[in-house]
């Protein structure tokens, strides 16, 4: 059957509401909150601080560590808490995407650590935790050269749509594309690929996202002035 409708009635290049806080954890040094609909994620960021073993430490740059944690709960049925090979994998991409903003040279010997929890899960986790983790790390104040805006893009019966929810991400035949773009410069730091798509249809996901990743943008900045106006 040929997918013409989405089943929450959203056009295919409309993203569910977003919504970006930040300082939402204390003790943190910086912290953040972003959703997707109801994909709900917290990023707390701890340091920069000296990196221990000793000689892991690196006097030249310091180094980003990134955890990502999809809590039982926040699935219908109970998830298994502690970490699996789904969550170092998405900690390690959470890594590669938010590295090329950060000035890790200006911390040598430091590292900073990244905390992404997700507290509600409807597909598009990765994403969400990437747009609080870069939010947590601007709150830190951290030396920064952008921020950095995440969306998982679809693609099925040659139609590209934005931001998929766990239902269209279960529907037969759908491309699954998580893309995470640096928005001042257009930059992609981290694109993934779940099935299958053309040339076409991935550089259609791409200008899609590129789009849509303005008004992640734009949340973004309106959670930092409400914390530091
Ligand atoms: P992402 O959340 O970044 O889209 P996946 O494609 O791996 O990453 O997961 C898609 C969705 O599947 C998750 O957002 C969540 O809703 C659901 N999911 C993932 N892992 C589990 C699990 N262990 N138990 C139940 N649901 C899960």
């Amino acid at each position: 059957m040929a997918y013409t409708k989405r089943l929450d009635g959203r056009k295919f290049d409309e993203m569910r509401e977003i919504e970006g806080k930040v300082g939402v954890v204390k003790n943190a040094d910086g912290s953040a909150m972003f959703k997707f609909g109801d994909t709900v994620a917290i990023a707390a960021v701890y340091g920069p601080k000296d990196l221990y073993p000793r000689f892991m430490q690196n006097p030249k740059k310091g180094k980003l560590r990134c955890y990502y944690d999809m809590i039982s709960f926040s699935v219908n049925e109970r998830k298994r808490p502690g970490p699996d090979r789904r969550s170092n994998e998405i900690g390690l991409v959470t890594e590669k995407s938010l590295t090329p903003v950060l000035s890790l040279e200006n911390y040598p010997n430091a590292v900073v650590d990244v905390f992404v929890q997700i507290v509600q899960a409807n597909a598009g986790t990765r994403c969400a935790g990437i747009c609080a983790a870069s939010l947590a790390l601007a709150d830190a104040g951290l030396d920064m050269k952008d921020l950095v805006c995440a969306v998982s893009a679809g693609v099925v019966d040659g139609k590209v749509l934005i931001d998929i929810d766990k239902y269209e991400e279960d529907v037969e035949g759908m491309t699954d594309i998580p893309i995470a773009i640096l928005p001042r410069t257009g930059e992609v730091s981290l694109l993934q690929l779940d099935g299958k798509v053309n040339r076409e249809e991935l550089k259609e996901a791409l200008e899609l996202v590129k789009k849509v990743s303005k008004k992640i943008h734009n949340a973004q900045k309106k959670a930092l002035q409400e914390k530091f106006k």
